[in-house]
Parts: structure tokens; C-alpha cells; sequence
């Protein structure tokens, strides 16, 4: 596009003066000024200044995200504590990006640069929250807080036309984009009998009886900017005179009588809006100089998926010229397993091999390996990047020029019906195979490999299926043995599977996930009328009803489906899911809060175990020293409490097979909870009487997994406390355990296993009967029918014979879909405390039937 005419005086000049003295003309400038986003540089501003949304779209590595919130601190619109905000779907996104930002500028993080994700905010404190740009990147990939900022962001724009939107993505789809942000209602006008008028292309059409006074009027176009629920109609759809009491907007053409614009006029003035920005978004579209990329598939199908992608790294390793690989696998376990093979082929095939430097990538990675990725690659090697798909289009990688794609990533499916949400390896989408192969075209023409997996006849029927419930339950049945890494039958994927069988586009998460999260936060912000929420794609209605129904039990909001007070306010502000938040909040009543705010941070980590460092058999066996009979919760206390006895120490972790950076992130996440609640005023206490509360011997708890028998022998009681904290808020996910396999010894050794180890899926052969035994307000008929069956790793614990009762009565944290349903994180309960922390959600069928 051209450079327009005029420039705004704002604009002026790039403020390089500052970047020189700072840092001589750096390189660093020269390499701004090399990114093809520059050329744009003046066009971009001209239209941020004069558009209330401009969508901007440009090849991954253009420049996007890093130079534009420059460009615009250049030019002013940081000026008078005022502050530029650019939101990124991913953590790890937002960290690099804005320590590049910050190295560009030559500032430190927390300065004029900073960043928030949860729990860590490093932002300076002086700094106000007055945004004068809002740039929302990557947002074609639509997770719901980008679905749900979008939505929010036109709300806000009515109110605070001064502020600016910017829409970014290298793929997005800008003409619904601009659909979306177009559709707005400011101001106009009425005049006698139905008048309209319009300002700066949006107008209003209101007529009553046509006679309405200036004030009348007011009051009018005050409750249009300030409720965008009103029914929007478009001029000419109805006859006006038949349709009373509606005001009607419709985005611009129409311009009004002189006598409507006098009024219109006047209107403005009164609401100060005589400076409106043009309302129809801007649309620029960067020209990257992306090179070509060849694209090969393999025709013969292969035996196993992560040694495929080994042998092709190991491949090109050898037959091509030098530059570097990038690797699409699907999520860490993957990636730990596939650095681990060709880790082990550096040593065994060296000549293969060399010069490899190896390197994951995925968003719990730590800082240092984080810049270890980014770092220039050392003459003389070759960098393999393994990575998810953060690597698609939040993160640039310098020097890619072979790319490995599996054609999968792990995305979420969320069952409204079983209230199963699944994480759960799918095909991706066109688009997104598109922006995979690009990365290997930035420095000079590359080459990508393709593959997928066997099953993916079967895959496609689902995601094409976009029927979301339907989808969600049945994908997860489906997607048999492919979270698991090792996937046997895979091939390269076709040509033809591309062309013809590849879903163009992802489907939204909003479309596939749980909404309970998002509902509260809603309703936090104010938005009371969730469902006439203004939606980029309208949320499963199933899902919506079900996010409303749990908050609902969890007295998050009441009987009008408000926020209750405070408890609902409080779990709105708690940034965990509201399950883990009302549990954190009940162990303040019950005197536990210490205890129960590790467990929830440490529920909030991936995992606090190392996973795949070989051995297996020693690593279960030093797990077990932090079993805890009552189940994982407490598990976590005992681990947490040997960390901090360490002095926080590394040494410790690896010794204990424990995750370091996790138990770190407990540590801080734990902090940032304890602060928050003193903010609430609520008194911090542990229910600990005895140092060696958590750790009961193993051998005697056993036999006393329902707490009662803890107290009649005058045993500190403090996990029954803590699992009634725990069932405060998970008392939906309550399950009944049936035994039923042929050898009745094992299977004891099965279920302890489950309830030691905490880094498995939970590891139970049950079938869940709780709507058998009581009588749930709701139904969990879906759950009913699951059976869930052991990873053969499990058997053969020393711990087996020890074992004289099993746990009958389990709460689960949470379902985790992958060949089967598993349990996740599990704590033995009584089912007599089901029905007393919730009356409401369950009733007792038969006194004889409540305690099995
Ligand atoms: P876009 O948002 O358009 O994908 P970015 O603004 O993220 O592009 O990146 C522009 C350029 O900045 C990249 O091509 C790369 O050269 C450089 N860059 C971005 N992030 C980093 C980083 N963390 N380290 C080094 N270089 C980076
Ligand atoms: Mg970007």
C-alpha cells in the first residue's frame, strides 16, 4: 500500500536521537530498520491515528510485535502517562518479546518496557493502566482470552473512543475482523418524526413519537454508548414507523437533513466526541520476503513417529547445507522424548551427528534455555530446535532452513456433557501448516518435511465434524495412544491429505473448552448478560449453560446469576480455576490456608516430577518416600516441605527426581496466593500441629484412608481438615472406585500406586457409581461408563503387601483423556463430607447405601 499524503504532525520524525546517544547507531537500528514492517512505519500511524482499529497482517518475523509498539511509543502515544499495550497468547511469547523490546530501546525490563503474565508481573509500578493503544497479536489464534478481549475491546471503544486498537497476525482473516470492530453504534441524532444523522459514519435511528426534547435526547444516546446490547438494526430492513422504542444503528451512509445535523452536532459536543475516529477499521497488509520453501512428503508409511522425525534431523544433518532445524512435535513429553533419541544419536552415530546442538523449546522452558534457543548458533553447528507450536507464529527463530512437521499439535476438546476436557493431539489446520513450512524461508529458500499420523482418516472426520459437543466427546475416544508419544503407524503425510482432507482453518477454543474461567471473569468485568456477549463465534450454548451451573454449586453466583459477595468477588480475582480457588478460600475457614495454598500452587505447575530420565524403577521407588496415603494434595505438602528443608536447593531435585523450575514456580506461586488473600483479610494459618503431620507412616495410614481413624487414635488430624478444604470446592468430582480385576492382590498395589504417584495419570481400574449411591442434582450418566485401565509401569510396588484397605471414595482434580479417562491428582475421602459441604449438589438415596 501507498505512504498517504499526510503525515500527522504527531508523528514526526523517529525519535532515533534518543537510540543513538544511548547506543551509537547500533546495529541493532540497522536491523529495526531492515524489518520490511519499516517501510509501513509512517502508513501505520497515519492510520492508528485516524481509525479507531486497524488490523494488521505481515509474515511471521516482519516485525510486527516488536517494532510497532515502538513505532507508536515514537510517535507519542505513550506521552502523558498514557501506555501502549500489546497482549500475546502465550507466556512465553510475552517474555521474549518484551525483553527484545527492551534490549532494542536499551532499557531494562520493569522500565519504560515490562510485562504481565499470571503470577509475575514486571511491569513498573509508577506506570498508570491508561492505555492509548491496545495491539492484540496473533490474533487469528483465538484462544478465548483473545475471543474475549476482542469482545471486550469493542465494548470498551464506545465508551473511550480516544483509544486505539490494533489487530495483528500473520494469517488472520482481516475482512471478518474488520466486520467485527465496524459494527458499532456512537452517536446520532433524531429529529422530528424519526430523523438521523450521521457522525463519522455511524448512526443512530431512534423514533418514538418523534418529539422527544434535547434532554430526552441526551438520556437517549447516553444509554446507546453505554449499553451495546441494544438491538441493532439496519435502516430500510423495517418500515420505522411500525417498530417503537427501538433504537436502531447501522455502521454509516446515510447522511441526515440540516436540521438532524444541527442536532447531531450538538449532541457531540455535549458527550465531547467531536473528535470520533473514523470507525470503518484500516486494513495493512506488510509484504514480507519470505523465500520459497520446497515441501516434502513421504510416501511410505513409517513405524514409529518420534524416531522418524529423529532419522530426518539426522537426515538433513548429513545431506544438506548448513542452516538450522526447526522441529513441530506436540508438547514437552514429546519433545523430552525426541531430544533424549537424538541425544543418544549424538553418541552413537557420531558422524551422523555432528555439530547438532540440540535444544527444546516450550513454554515452561526456564530463562536460560529460553536464550539458549535465541542465542546466534555457534560457528560450525547446526541448531535443532524442537519445539511446539509456539514456534508457528508467536516466536521468530533467526536461521531456520529446514523445517519437520508432524502435522499435529495438542489442543483442548471440552465435553459440556461429561464435563471432560481433553487434552488431546489433533490434526492442525491448513493455515497453520502453511505458517509451519514459512519458518523455513526466512533467511534464504528452505525445505519442509511433512508428516502425520496413521489414524488421521479417522481424525479428520472430527475437526471437520464441527459439531462441538459431539466432536469433544467423541475425539476423545478416539485419539487412541497418540498422547503418549510413542505413536506406532505413522507416515509422512500425503500431498493429497494436505490438498483435500486438512481442515482450512482451527477451530476457536472457545468453541472447545471449558467456560467456567471465562464466565466469572465476565461477570467480574460487569458483563451480566453473558449470553448477549458480543462474540467473534458465539460459545457452545451447552458449555455456557454448564460454566454457569458450576459456579452456580460452588455459590459463585447466586440465584440471578450475579457475582455473590464476597466469596464470588474473591474467586473472580484469584487467577486459578474457581474450583481450586473456592478450596483455597474454604481453607481459610477451616484453618488451613497455609497448607492448601501449596497444594494449590502446586496444582498449578504441569508437574513437580521429572519425568523420562530412564530409570523408572528408582524413580517411583524415591517418589514413594513423599507418598501419602490420603493421596496426591497431600503428597505435594510433603515434597514441598522437603524442598524448602533443602535451602531451595537443585542438588535436592535431582536427587529426588523433583521438577526444580517447578518447585521454584510453587514456591513464587504460593507467595503471590498468601498476598493475595491478606489483601482479602484473611488470616494465613496452618493446621500442622506436628512437623511429621503429613508424613504418617505409610504403613499405618494405610488401613485408615478415611481420616476418622486418625482421630480415634489421637493422631494429628490435619489432612481430614485439609480434605474437606479440598472437597469445598471439588466436591463435583467425586467418584466411587470399584475393583475389578481378575487378581485381586495386585490390583491393591494398583490403586496405591495411583493415589503415590503423583506424576502418573491417576492409575485406577474403577468404574464411577456415584449416581447409583446418591442422588446427584446432576447428572454424571457419561461417567458412569468409564473404565480406566493401568499403564503396565504401574505394577509391583514394594508397597503392595503392605496394603490392607483401599480408598472407596476419591475426589479428582481433574479427567484426563488419552487412550482412556484417567484421574488426575486424587484424595481419599468420606462420602458422608460429599453431602455435607454440599447439600445442594447431593442427597443420600438410602442411609444404608451413603457409606459404603
Ligand atoms: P512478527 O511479530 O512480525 O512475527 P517480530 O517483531 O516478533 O516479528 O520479530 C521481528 C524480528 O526481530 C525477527 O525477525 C527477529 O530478527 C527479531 N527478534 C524478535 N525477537 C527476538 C529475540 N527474542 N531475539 C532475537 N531477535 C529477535
Ligand atoms: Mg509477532
Amino acid at each position: 500500500m501507498s505512504s498517504p499524503a499526510v503525515i500527522p504532525r504527531a508523528l514526526g520524525a523517529a525519535n532515533g536521537s534518543v537510540l543513538a546517544t544511548r547506543f551509537g547507531y547500533s546495529s541493532l537500528e540497522r536491523q529495526r530498520q531492515r524489518l520490511p514492517v519499516f517501510k509501513y512505519r509512517d502508513a501505520i500511524l497515519y492510520l492508528v491515528e485516524n481509525h479507531a482499529t486497524t488490523i494488521i497482517v505481515g509474515e511471521t518475523g516482519s516485525g510486527k510485535t516488536t517494532q510497532i509498539p515502538q513505532y507508536l511509543k515514537e510517535a507519542g502515544w505513550a506521552e502523558g502517562g498514557r501506555v501502549i499495550a500489546c497482549t500475546q497468547p502465550r507466556r512465553l511469547a510475552v517474555q521474549s518479546v518484551a525483553s527484545r523490546v527492551a534490549e532494542e530501546m536499551g532499557v531494562k525490563i520493569g522500565e519504560e518496557v515490562g510485562y504481565t503474565i499470571r503470577f509475575e508481573d514486571q511491569t513498573n509500578p509508577g506506570f498508570s493502566r491508561n492505555y492509548s493503544v491496545i495491539m492484540v497479536d496473533e490474533a487469528h489464534e483465538r484462544s478465548i482470552s483473545t475471543d474475549m478481549l476482542l469482545g471486550l475491546l469493542k465494548k470498551i471503544q464506545r465508551r473511550r473512543p480516544e483509544l486505539r486498537l490494533i489487530i495483528s497476525s500473520a494469517t488472520i482473516e482481516a475482512k471478518s475482523m474488520s466486520n467485527f470492530f465496524q459494527n458499532r453504534c456512537f452517536v446520532g441524532a433524531i429529529g422530528p418524526k424519526w430523523g438521523l444523522v450521521v457522525a463519522h459514519r455511524i448512526e443512530l435511528i431512534y423514533e418514538k413519537d418523534g418529539n422527544e426534547t434535547f434532554d430526552q435526547l441526551l438520556i437517549l444516546v447516553k444509554e446507546v454508548l453505554e449499553d451495546g446490547s441494544l438491538s441493532i438494526g439496519s435502516h430500510g430492513s423495517k418500515p420505522f414507523g411500525q417498530v417503537e422504542g427501538v433504537v436502531k444503528v447501522r455502521p454509516f451512509g446515510i447522511s441526515g437533513g440540516p436540521e438532524s445535523m444541527t442536532l447531531g452536532k450538538k449532541v457531540l459536543e455535549h458527550f465531547a466526541m467531536d473528535s470520533v475516529p473514523n470507525q470503518l477499521p484500516a486494513i495493512v497488509s506488510v509484504e514480507g520476503k519470505g523465500y520459497t520453501v520446497d515441501i516434502y512428503y513421504v510416501e511410505e508409511p513409517v513405524s514409529d513417529y518420534l524416531q522418524t522425525t529423529v532419522d530426518t534431523v539426522l537426515l538433513i544433518n548429513e545431506k544438506e547445507s548448513p542452516g538450522d532445524i526447526l522441529v513441530f512435535l506436540t508438547g514437552q513429553d514429546d519433545i523430552d522424548a525426541a531430544v533424549k533419541l537424538l541425544t543418544d544419536a549424538t553418541h552413537d552415530d557420531k558422524k551422523r551427528s555432528s555439530g547438532l546442538l540440540i535444544l527444546p523449546l516450550f513454554s515452561g522452558l526456564s530463562r536460560v534455555d529460553q536464550d539458549l534457543v535465541f542465542a546466534p548458533t555457534p560457528r560450525g553447528k547446526r541448531k535443532v530446535v524442537i519445539s511446539t507450536n509456539i514456534a508457528e507464529t508467536s516466536l521468530t527463530l533467526e536461521g531456520v532452513v529446514y523445517v519437520v512437521d508432524s502435522g499435529f499439535s495438542k489442543q483442548r476438546f471440552y465435553n459440556p456433557v461429561s464435563d471432560i476436557e481433553s487434552l488431546v493431539v489433533a490434526p492442525i489446520s491448513k493455515a497453520s501448516a502453511r505458517q509451519r513450512a514459512g519458518r523455513a524461508g526466512r533467511v534464504r529458500p528452505g525445505k519442509c518435511f511433512r508428516f502425520t499420523i496413521y489414524l488421521a482418516k479417522k481424525l479428520d472426520f472430527l475437526v471437520f465434524s464441527v459439531g462441538s459437543a459431539v466432536l469433544s466427546s467423541l475425539i476423545s475416544f478416539i485419539y487412541c495412544g497418540i498422547f503418549s508419544g510413542r505413536i506406532q503407524g505413522t507416515r509422512l503425510y500425503t500431498e493429497d491429505y494436505f490438498l483435500k482432507e486438512m481442515a482450512a482453518d482451527g477451530i476457536p477454543e472457545m468453541q472447545r473448552s471449558n467456560l467456567v474461567s471465562c464466565v466469572i471473569q465476565l461477570k467480574a468485568l460487569g458483563i451480566d448478560n453473558i449470553l448477549g456477549f458480543d462474540w467473534l463465534a458465539s460459545p457452545p450454548p451447552e458449555a455456557m449453560v454448564r460454566a454457569l451451573e458450576v459456579l452456580y454449586s460452588l455459590s459463585i453466583v447466586d440465584d440471578d446469576v450475579k457475582l455473590t459477595s464476597p466469596i464470588g468477588y474473591q474467586i473472580a480475582e484469584v487467577p486459578m480455576d474457581p474450583m481450586v480457588s473456592k478450596m483455597v478460600l474454604s481453607a481459610c475457614d477451616l484453618g488451613c490456608s497455609e497448607e492448601m495454598t501449596t497444594i494449590a500452587a502446586s496444582l498449578s505447575v504441569q508437574s513437580i516430577w521429572v519425568s523420562g530420565r530412564g530409570a523408572q524403577k528408582a524413580s517411583d521407588e524415591v517418589k514413594l518416600r513423599f507418598a501419602a496415603a490420603e493421596g496426591d494434595h497431600i503428597t505435594f505438602l510433603n515434597v514441598y516441605k522437603g524442598f524448602i528443608n533443602s535451602g531451595k536447593s537443585s542438588q535436592w531435585c535431582y536427587k529426588n527426581y523433583v521438577n526444580y523450575h517447578a518447585m521454584k514456580k510453587v514456591v513464587d506461586v504460593k507467595e503471590q496466593l498468601c498476598r493475595l488473600l491478606r489483601r482479602f483479610g484473611l488470616a494465613l494459618k496452618s493446621c500442622e500441629q506436628d512437623t511429621q503431620a503429613f508424613h504418617f507412616s505409610v504403613h499405618f495410614v494405610l488401613s485408615h484412608v478415611d481420616g476418622s481413624a486418625c482421630a480415634a487414635l489421637g493422631l494429628p488430624c490435619s489432612c481430614f481438615i485439609l480434605r474437606k478444604a479440598i472437597i469445598a470446592g471439588f466436591f463435583a468430582n467425586s467418584c466411587y472406585m470399584e475393583v475389578c480385576l481378575q487378581a485381586t492382590s495386585t490390583l491393591f498395589s494398583f490403586i496405591i500406586e495411583h493415589l503415590f504417584a503423583t506424576s502418573y495419570f491417576s492409575n485406577l481400574i474403577f468404574s464411577c457409581r456415584n449416581t447409583a449411591t446418591m442422588d446427584c442434582t446432576r447428572q454424571l450418566e457419561v461417567l458412569k461408563k468409564y473404565t480406566f485401565i493401568l499403564p503396565l509401569y504401574c505394577s509391583g510396588s514394594s508397597l503392595a503387601s503392605q496394603i490392607k484397605v483401599n480408598p472407596k471414595w476419591v475426589v479428582y482434580h481433574s479427567l484426563v483423556s488419552t487412550d482412556k479417562h484417567y484421574m488426575r491428582n486424587v484424595i481419599a475421602i468420606d462420602p458422608s463430607w460429599l453431602i455435607e459441604a454440599a447439600p445442594h449438589f447431593y442427597q443420600t438415596r438410602s442411609p444404608n447405601l451413603a457409606l459404603y
